[in-house]
């Protein structure tokens, strides 16, 4: 049996013709027309007017932070329970993250809270520059709740959607829920291009600016003039072909992982302990990752029994994030909540493999050695 990962690349044999062609015309050079053509099409598919293609989602949530105005001394307020990505370019501007605990339903940020909490904030006169809420494992944060208080208090919503693109709420797309987004192409998302991330944006400015500073600031004249400091964050043409045969895919995807999570529901919901992440209402998940958490006491075993029992059928199965505010990276940072509700979730909960090449027969596979687990405790 070949090993199982969590959520491994998937090629559709499109890339090869993309990529060939832009071999081809010999653009091999950061930038060239599928480029422009991949950010067209993600903008299209998102239902956003502005994209800018990068690096990585890291880099893309850097420009984003920075076209929002964060900067030195900013507060930058962000769910805790997320990959650091999430929080890491807030450091990188000189701003202070703090991180909102979970919400224990939607193990999403509470955005009700985090509405009245801005109220409070603006009381004291120490409103944060910008929130970033996540779509964490293909569900999506309802940031509702918290526009009209961001409007008010000239606070920028940033929904990170590197996890979640191809879901929807209320029919609109992960990614188009704020006025500024980013998406991942990293090799274990549901697309990749090996590498890559884009910054979406409902104002031109924004994304001109982001351009801008990803192409290291370049003032548009012949010689090299830079009033400001930039960064080399541009996608290259060769991977933005890569880009665009897997998003022609993507929605193949989706329904691939939402019946892979359906599998492994039917396998494993009935049994004491499981709960698994549920899409919110009037979502359609991505389901990028199926993860569940695991109460060890009705269940009889722990989430690391369940992980070692898998890990012995050479089947990768990952804890969920570690939240950021228990990070030694990050201590000494400020927490809305106890934190004590992205802990727990993370001592219980799994991610289990979900990657769009599984069969059934391996969903049943993977559920039967983690069903397993409990009886053998
Ligand atoms: C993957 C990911 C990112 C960005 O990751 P890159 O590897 O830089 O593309 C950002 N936020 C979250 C929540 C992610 O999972």
């Amino acid at each position: 049996m070949p090993r199982l990962h969590l959520s491994p690349p998937e090629l559709t044999g499109a890339e090869r013709d993309l990529l060939l062609d832009a071999l081809a015309s010999n653009w091999i050079a950061p930038l060239g027309p599928h480029v422009d053509a991949f950010e067209r099409e993600v903008a299209a598919k998102v239902d956003m007017p502005h994209a800018v293609a990068t690096s990585s989602g890291t880099a893309a949530l850097h420009l984003a932070l920075e076209v929002a105005g964060v900067t030195t001394g900013d507060e930058v307020w962000v769910s805790t329970l997320t990959f650091i990505a999430s929080a890491s370019p807030i450091t990188y501007l000189g701003a202070t993250p703090v991180f909102v605990d979970s919400e224990p339903t939607t193990w999403m940020m509470d955005t009700t809270r985090v509405a009245a909490e801005l109220d409070a904030a603006a009381r004291r006169g120490k409103l944060p520059r910008a929130i970033v809420t996540v779509d964490l494992y293909g569900v999506i944060t309802d940031p509702a709740p918290l526009v009209e208080a961001c409007r008010a208090h000239g606070v920028v919503i940033v929904e990170d959607a590197a996890e979640a693109l191809g879901a929807t709420l209320g029919g609109r797309p992960a990614g188009s829920l704020a006025d500024l987004s980013i998406l991942s192409f990293n090799g274990n998302k549901i697309i990749t291009t090996s590498g890559g991330g884009m910054l979406l944006a409902r104002r031109k400015d924004w994304a001109d600016r982001a351009r801008f500073l990803a192409t290291q600031a370049r003032e548009p004249v012949p010689h090299y003039e830079h009033q400001v400091v930039g960064y080399n964050y541009r996608l290259s043409n060769l991977l933005a072909a890569v880009g665009r045969a897997q998003l022609a895919d993507l929605d193949r995807r989706v329904t691939t992982r939402r019946a892979i999570n359906a599998r492994y529901r039917e396998r494993l919901a009935g049994l004491p302990g499981w709960r698994f992440l549920d899409e919110g209402p009037r979502q359609r998940a991505s389901y990028w990752l199926t993860t569940a958490t695991i109460d060890p006491a009705a269940f009889g075993a722990t989430r690391d029994d369940v992980i070692a029992a898998l890990a012995a059928a050479d089947i990768e199965a990952r804890p969920l994030w570690k939240p950021l505010h228990l990070q030694p990276a990050f201590r000494g940072c400020r927490t809305i909540g106890t934190g004590e509700v992205s802990q727990a979730l993370f001592e219980r909960g799994l991610c289990l493999p979900s990657g769009g090449q599984m069969t059934m027969d391996d969903v049943d596979r993977v559920a039967t050695i983690a069903a397993a687990a409990g009886r053998a405790r």
